[in-house]
């Protein structure tokens, strides 16, 4: 049974929840504690307590503090990658992947501890200087989706105890066994109590609770659009600070210049590694008709040579869908674009395996258009449309054309195009011959639209949310 970790120490829940392998649904990974709206409060009192000597700490406690959960993190990167793909169900090389980033941006912001620095002006009046200062913004509420159930919580984590913070975590139901390691690790790194909480729990109650309570000072969500439009309204409605990252409809330009192999090496890997389950998945891929008859045929090559199975085993290239709700939603996506008109060209098929888990193949649809639902809707699981274009100025209107706007990729031998694309793809993150999916942790993340609300996570940008501004004048 796993505990909450609470004010300092390891709470019992007021229930536990199972949690179901997706690759095996028989392997249950541990029974995991639910917080209630009271134990929710008490975790943010603690917090509350605990902020002012935590910020007001020398920053070698902080740093020393965050690069020893970095390397622990990393010491553990097998165990942990493993449980990763365990619980929600990428495959073993991805969640190692995902493990070893995690312990990389602790260490970044451990490091990041050291370079906090102000600035200093002139100014415009006789005998006075102004001094720019950072401090911490309070108590911050991070709450969490399934999909990367370490790296996410260790991008805002991270930052948040960095730059002086205390912290309110509440992960996805989905996936409690990694928060729960991750707790365990910072709480071995000699955190003082009640500088950082894991309350899991419903989003509810929990969630709820975190974006309601005032001494809550700032909430960093990354989840759905419909949540997250909750969590703005109330975090607002009482002066909270707030940042949230959401949803996608990633578009792929693949013209007719680009090397074909890179084109669907790039569509593949964006559109359903991960089991397309990435908010930076290629959903959209935009083709020019001197290259779309090849494009979609080494598609389907490639799409058949992938092998769908139990995460853990070593020939599987794409895991399972996370649990049963999400294989209706791609199911139902699928009719959907059936009934739109759209042809199923591979794939979308629910296989059975050596396990019983939720498996199902990724799907291409083809003879789409930009109007179709599965066009413009997130469907979040490894189905993408391919969207036949005359030229680059139709590919482009098409791409700027959705309420997302996270990341948007090309894949071209124009220079002129490229760059162009650079500018006008209005979308948070460009990629050029590389899928729309796979960033670096020591540069912003973030997009435009409906995909991204406040300011940019990671790297140095972090502090923007993780901090406040204070503009002090002496007179000499
Ligand atoms: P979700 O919105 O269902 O849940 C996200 C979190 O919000 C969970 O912890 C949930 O318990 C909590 N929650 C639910 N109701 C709440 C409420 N009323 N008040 C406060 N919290 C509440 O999202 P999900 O299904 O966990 O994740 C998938 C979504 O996340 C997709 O839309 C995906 O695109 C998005 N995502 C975005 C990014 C990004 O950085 N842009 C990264 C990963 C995932």
């Amino acid at each position: 049974m796993k505990k909450n970790y609470i004010a300092g120490n390891w709470t019992e829940g007021v229930d536990y929840i199972n949690n179901i392998n997706p690759s095996d649904l028989s392997d249950v990974i541990g029974q995991f504690a639910q917080a209630d709206i009271n134990q929710t409060n008490m975790a943010i009192d603690s917090a509350s307590a605990a902020l002012k000597e935590w910020s007001d700490s020398p920053l070698q406690f902080r740093s020393d503090i965050l690069d020893k959960v970095g390397n622990n993190i990393l010491s553990r990167s097998q165990e942990l990658g493993m449980l990763l793909s365990r619980e929600e169900g990428k495959t073993a090389a991805e969640g190692i992947g995902e493990v070893i980033r995690a312990g990389h941006i602790f260490k970044f912001f451990g490091a990041e501890v050291l370079r906090q620095k102000g600035d200093f002006f002139n100014s415009t009046r006789p005998g006075i200087d102004v001094s720019i200062s950072r401090s911490a913004v309070g108590v911050v509420g991070l709450i969490l989706p399934w999909n990367f159930p370490i790296s996410i919580p260790a991008w805002k984590i991270a930052p948040a105890l960095a730059f002086g913070n205390s912290v309110v975590f509440k992960p996805a139901q989905l996936v409690p066994a990694l928060a729960h390691a991750l707790t365990e690790i910072i709480v071995e790194s000699g955190i003082p109590p009640g500088v950082f909480n894991l309350v899991m729990g419903k989003g509810a109650d929990v969630g709820d609770t975190i974006t309601n309570n005032h001494k809550v000072n700032a909430i960093s969500f990354t989840g759905s659009v419909s949540t997250g439009r909750k969590v703005a309204q109330s975090a607002v409605s009482r002066m909270a600070k707030v940042q949230l990252e959401m949803g996608g409809k990633n578009p792929l330009i693949v013209l007719d210049d680009a090397d074909l192999d890179r084109a669907t090496d790039c569509a593949i890997q964006g559109a359903f590694y991960s089991t397309g389950q990435r908010c930076t998945a290629s959903s959209r891929l935009i083709v020019t008709d001197g290259i779309y008859s090849k494009f979609i045929k080494q598609m389907k090559e490639k799409i058949t040579n992938l092998r769908t199975d139990h995460a853990l085993k070593k020939e599987t290239d794409i895991g399972p869908v996370v649990d049963q709700r999400q294989l209706e939603q791609d199911l139902s996506y699928i009719e959907i674009g059936k009934s739109e008109g759209a042809s199923l060209f591979c794939g979308g098929e629910r296989v059975a395996r050596e396990t019983e888990g939720n498996f199902l193949t990724p799907a291409l649809f083809i003879d789409t258009h930009n109007n179709m639902r599965i066009n413009q809707e997130e469907i979040f699981g490894p189905i993408a449309s391919v969207i036949k274009v005359k030229n680059y100025d139709e590919a482009l209107n098409i791409a700027n054309d959705t309420e997302f706007g996270l990341s948007a990729g090309i894949v071209t031998n124009s220079l002129k195009h490229a760059t162009h694309f650079k500018r006008h793809s209005q979308s948070g993150i460009a990629q050029v011959n590389l899928p729309t999916a796979g960033v670096d942790y020591h540069v912003p993340f973030g997009g435009t639209k409906s995909s991204s609300y406040g300011a940019r996570e990671q790297g140095q940008y972090a502090k923007e949310f993780y901090t406040t501004v204070k503009t002090s004048y002496t007179a000499s």
